[in-house]
């Protein structure tokens, strides 16, 4: 299926006049890509800062945007609203650590008061979950990621650089009490740290019927630790855990890039692998990201980046604005291409892309 804008009625951000106000070009029903993908997922960075300094996304002297280039709660919910009817149904908020934001249940309540979204979730390093997995659950979050890379305090400390393992567990048992089920577990899953802990999540998904997903470790990190060496494959863990514990496949939705697992003697919850390394999915993408500084990313892995902070800020039409998001689409990326002698990181880190 192609796209249905036509270009006259793609507007770049300096031409923000192109569709005039009262006078909107057509626009399309849903977004779709050149390669006939549709997406309908918007992740929301609502923060590059973060109460954690986890090795593999940010460095410990972490520079950070001045507050006043960070989309407000408005500018935010104004673009979710414009992107409903293109078709957008899901959405995510993430950062950095999107708690550390102030006042973040007013951005959920904002969001879930959008008619047209039928999924707010977030990703959560958990810390803050005590006190505001209730008041989140509240205001309109319906699903909850909490990151857990270890079950062994030292090691915490030595991935996340802070000492917080109690802090995250506490904030998960805090999330299952305010009625966040079933939760996701996410551990990025690196070569020589996680091996040692595979079975050790397997029985705290069986126990506490957690889903629990391991994410390979991308090439995304800001002290380039990356090495194709520490990557530890998806498919070697579903086979260490199935080893001692039998699995079988559950039907996935290719909507999600967790490829899931079940207990075969049905005991607890699900075991995820996310091989965005070594079996990438992009053929199945179906989202795009905002940056918290109001940059639409395509990809991941975009080098490109559509400046929508500059259209909200300058006046410019929601058609104008909605064509520019289906114009960015159309050219989505086909693939992040780590695994290409051409691939080229990304400037922005991983805390002020948006996991
Ligand atoms: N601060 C929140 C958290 O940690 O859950 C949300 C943002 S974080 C960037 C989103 C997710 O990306 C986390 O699950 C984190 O573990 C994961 N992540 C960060 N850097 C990564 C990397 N280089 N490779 C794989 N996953 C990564
Ligand atoms: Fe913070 Fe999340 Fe990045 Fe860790 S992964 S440094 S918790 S943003």
């Amino acid at each position: 299926m192609s796209i249905h804008v036509p270009l006259s009625a793609v507007c770049s951000p300096a031409s923000k006049t192109a569709v005039p106000a009262g006078r909107p070009g057509p626009l399309p029903a849903r977004l779709v890509d050149g390669l006939g993908r549709t997406i309908d997922s918007l992740r929301i960075s609502v923060t590059d800062r973060c109460n954690l300094r986890c090795v593999y996304c940010m460095p410990e002297d972490a520079h950070f945007m001045p507050r006043r280039e960070l989309l407000t709660y408005e500018e935010i919910t104004r673009f979710v609203r414009i992107v409903v009817p293109l078709g957008i149904r899901k959405l995510r908020l993430t950062g950095g650590e999107p708690t550390v934001r102030r006042d973040l249940p007013e951005l959920v309540r904002q969001l879930a008061g959008v008619s047209g979204i039928d999924d707010l979730a977030m990703t959560t390093n958990g810390i803050f979950l005590k006190e505001m997995a209730r008041p989140l659950r509240e205001a309109g979050l319906q699903r909850l990621n909490i990151s857990l890379d270890t079950l062994v305090r030292e090691k915490f400390f030595e991935v996340c650089r802070r000492d917080a393992l109690d802090k995250v567990l506490a904030g998960i048992q805090e999330a299952e009490a305010a009625g966040f089920s079933p939760l996701k577990i996410n551990a990025v899953a690196i070569r020589g740290f996680t091996d040692d802990e595979i079975l050790d999540f397997a029985v705290l998904a069986r126990h506490q019927a957690y889903q629990v997903r391991f994410i390979e470790f991308m090439p995304l990190d800001a002290n380039n630790a990356w090495e194709r060496q520490k990557v530890l494959p998806g498919r070697e863990i579903i086979e260490r855990i199935h080893a001692r514990y039998p699995l079988e496949p559950v039907q996935n939705s290719r909507k999600e890039p967790a490829t899931l697992y079940r207990f075969q003697d049905g005991v607890g919850g699900d075991i995820g692998i996310i091989p965005s390394v070594t079996e990438p999915f992009c053929e199945y993408c179906n989202r795009i990201r905002i940056t918290s500084d109001g940059k639409l990313r395509t990809c991941l892995f975009s080098v490109r980046e559509t400046d929508i902070r500059g259209l909200l800020r300058g006046g410019a039409a929601e058609e104008a604005i909605a064509a520019t998001v289906a114009e960015a689409v159309r050219t989505k990326e086909p693939g992040h291409r780590i695994n290409h002698p051409d691939f080229v990181k990304p400037a922005r880190l991983m805390h002020s892309i948006g996991g």
